[in-house]
């Protein structure tokens, strides 16, 4: 069978496969039967025949014996004549002794003659027309014991044709009677086998499609049938046992879950009730502490000075000591507290702005230098390549983060060792990392570490203060950045602990110098109004400076009330509105604008720092016509400013060479020794204050001719890493330089 035919042959129902099977038995039994039959029977009808002429030939031999005694062959014709009443005999030959023809017999008198095909007595078959064929007789004839002639006859067997022939048709009547016969049997037979099948395939399918396991089949007999259906009524049962214990769990369970979820939600609203509460608590307690601890430790360190006449005891003053660290400690606790409770309650908020990265880390440098100079520590910082200038982010929680770790790792060092401080660019963050190669953590510790009050060397906290709560602010500050912490150690050789925050560069007024001579081809128009409602002084100088090279004079408005008035009084081309002010927000502002009807078609781009997802949406909703955010980006800002300020028809091309700068007049040049002087006496540790300082240094730079700008960032350099011998020498050289106007 074919693959197709026997897939054709599967898919067919069992009654039909039985009806198939039983018809081809039957089928292959009759064909065999047949087939013995009919053989066996013509090999008999072939033996008879020939044992019958045999007989023939030789009666016809003692009938001749006187015919060749007497050499008469007219008799011996006659008696070969009586042949005729055999139909199947051809031709008769009578020979003499000698192998002469002595008379012969043909059925019709064109049959040829042909001489025996064997030697001596007997018979031999021989191929004819039809299945028979023909055979030949020769028997010898004797008389006193002497061979006196022979009869040859020539008989062919065409009965056994005709015989074959009534066979086959009998054989084929047959067959097709007894296919009948089967196929009707069979139909009846199938139903046996059957029908119990498939009313228990029927039952399945019920049971099934009802999903009902209460249902049992019934079956008469004994047979395997009975056992199939006995074994598909247990099935049934233990199904349906099944189905009620799985009811009876889901019913409980669901209670169960129920039950489980009230008591989450009870506790999850006592837990936050707590919190809150304990926040509250501590919150209120640490500020009610730090009252009395402001005055304990400024008395102290009052009574410390001592008076001028009467000088202090030395006892006392180590009493007093004792006293201004035990206050001191108890402070920088509360402070910790207070900064857990704050984050806890979701109070802290994230205020962001530029920060000079390399300043910073400067800052963080100088500050704890003298603590790690004490300590014999090998403290050294680097920043990394491609670091740029300015990033955006909260100075004072990163100043909190990285003064924690810095800490943390010059107290947990040994001398001689060496602690780093490190800031790079790595793709679109901002890593900072401080390494040490002190004690080390072990490592069931590390899982713990930014756990709240996780200490372990009590030695090194009571000499170096700390209350357990550093790594954890700290963690917590991190996330409140977007950023991650992560620490490795191995102790006895030292921690790396590693900051990660998205990376939010700023463009910074030299950038934007790199960028604006590309935009010297844009000509505004002087006519267009713009007007900026923005709170932040630092933005507001940016982009007054950024439209002031675009030729266009900007007009302020610090809120978003302040941003209606002016919007409605001076109806400018462009309104560019921050989102988050204080007074009166970018988003409602826009909505009043939008209500009157000089406002209404006034284009309005949100300005926003917030990078959710729906502010965009919100924007569009109250009425914004574009968005942008911060830090502007100016290839953004410069296609909005050309959709909707005019342009000058023809403009007057501006000075592409930057003109040469003025030499330093006398009388500045003291000024100038002033301010540079007085950067000498900026405590080292506020890095602000040295920037303004430097800042308006740079001012002279920008507008006269000095040699100063090379120098400038060798001083600042020099005032950070606290190199106090090489400051005046390049002081010197700044302000005796010979391009000064002397
Ligand atoms: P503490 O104010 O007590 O230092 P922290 O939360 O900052 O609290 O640190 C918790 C503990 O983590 C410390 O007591 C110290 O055992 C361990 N630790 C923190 N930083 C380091 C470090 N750089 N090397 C070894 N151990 C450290």
């Amino acid at each position: 069978m074919k693959t197709s035919e026997k897939k054709r042959f599967k898919n067919l129902p069992i009654k039909s496969k039985l009806i198939l099977i039983l018809l081809a038995m039957s089928a292959a039994t009759l064909f065999i039967s047949c087939l013995i039959f009919v053989i066996n029977d013509l090999k008999m009808f072939k033996e008879l025949t020939v044992r019958n002429f045999n007989v023939l030939a030789r009666s016809i031999g003692v009938n001749c014996t006187a015919s060749l005694v007497f050499d008469d062959p007219d008799s011996a014709e006659t008696i070969l004549n009586s042949l005729k009443e055999e139909y199947q005999v051809q031709f008769g030959v009578l020979y003499d002794s000698k192998g002469k023809i002595f008379a012969n017999y043909k059925k019709e008198k064109n049959i040829g003659i042909h001489s025996p095909r064997l030697s001596g007595e007997g018979h031999r078959f021989y191929k004819g027309k039809g299945y028979s064929g023909n055979f030949d007789i020769v028997r010898s004839i004797s008389f006193d014991n002497e061979v006196i002639g022979k009869v040859f006859l020539h008989v062919r067997m065409s009965e056994l044709d005709i015989l074959l022939k009534n066979y086959l048709l009998l054989v084929v009547l047959l067959f097709l009677l007894t296919l009948v016969v089967c196929f009707v049997i069979s139909i009846n037979l199938q139903k046996l086998i059957s029908e119990p099948i498939l009313a228990l395939a029927e039952e399945t399918k019920k049971v099934s499609e009802k999903g009902d396991y209460s249902v049992t089949v019934s079956y008469e007999g004994k047979d395997e049938m009975g056992t199939l259906y006995d074994g598909f009524n247990q099935m049934l049962s233990q199904i349906k046992k099944r189905e009620q214990e799985l009811i009876d769990i889901q019913d409980n369970l669901e209670d169960l879950v129920k039950e489980r979820t009230k008591e989450l939600h009870e506790a999850k609203d006592a837990a936050e009730t707590a919190t809150r509460a304990k926040s509250q608590f501590l919150a209120n307690m640490s500020h009610e502490i730090r009252t009395p601890l402001n005055s304990i430790i400024g008395y102290t360190q009052l009574l410390l000075k001592g008076g001028r006449d009467a000088p202090l005891s030395k006892k006392f003053k180590t009493y007093m000591e004792n006293i201004q660290m035990g206050g001191k400690n108890l402070l920088e606790l509360i402070n910790n507290v207070l900064d857990l409770a704050k984050i806890e309650a979701g109070r802290l908020v994230v205020s962001e702005g530029e920060i000079n990265l390399k300043l910073l880390v400067q800052g963080i440098f100088h500050i704890n230098k003298a603590q790690a100079l004490l300590e014999k520590l090998d403290f050294t910082y680097s920043i990394g390549p491609g670091l740029p200038e300015t990033a955006w982010s909260d100075r004072t929680k990163l100043n909190q983060i990285l003064m924690n770790l810095v800490g943390n790792a010059i107290k947990f060092t040994p001398e001689e060792k060496k602690v780093q401080l490190l800031v790079a660019r790595e793709g679109t963050s901002l890593v900072f990392e401080v390494r040490d190669e002190g004690i080390g953590i072990s490592k069931d510790r590390l899982r713990t570490i930014f756990d709240p009050f996780d200490q372990v060397d009590g030695s090194i906290t009571r000499r170096a203060g700390g209350t357990g709560l550093g790594l954890s602010i700290v963690k917590k500050l991190v996330e409140l950045l977007d950023g991650s912490i992560h620490v490795e150690s191995t102790p006895g050789v030292g921690s790396v602990f590693c900051v990660r925050l998205p990376l939010r560069e700023v463009l910074t007024k030299d950038t934007m110098k790199n960028i604006l001579p590309n935009w010297d081809d844009l000509h505004f128009s002087k006519d267009n109004v713009v007007l900026l409602v923005e709170d932040n002084v630092k933005n507001q100088e940016m982009l007054v400076e950024l439209f002031e090279h675009l030729g266009l004079k900007i007009q302020l408005a610090n809120n978003g009330h302040l941003g209606i008035e002016k919007t409605l009084e001076l109806k400018p081309d462009l309104v560019l509105m921050d989102i988050h002010m204080p007074v009166m927000d970018g988003l409602e502002a826009t909505k009043n604008i939008r209500l009157h009807p000089e406002g209404n078609k006034t284009p309005i781009i949100a300005i926003t720092a917030d990078i959710f997802y729906d502010q965009e949406q919100t924007a569009t909703e109250a009425g914004f016509s574009d968005f942008l955010y911060k830090p502007v980006d100016f290839d953004k800002l410069v296609p909005l400013l050309l959709k909707y300020l005019r342009q000058d028809e023809h403009p007057q091309s501006k000075p592409k060479t930057p003109q040469a700068l003025p030499l330093l007049p006398k009388e500045l040049q003291e000024k100038l020794e002033g301010e540079l002087h007085s950067l000498l006496k900026i405590p080292v540790f506020e890095p602000e204050k040295v920037i303004s300082e430097t800042d308006k240094i740079r001012k002279y730079c920008k507008e006269y001719d000095t040699p100063f700008n090379p120098l400038l960032e060798k001083i600042e350099q020099a005032v950070f890493s606290g190199n106090s011998k090489e400051i005046p020498s390049l002081v010197e050289e700044a302000i005796h330089g010979k391009n000064i106007n002397s």
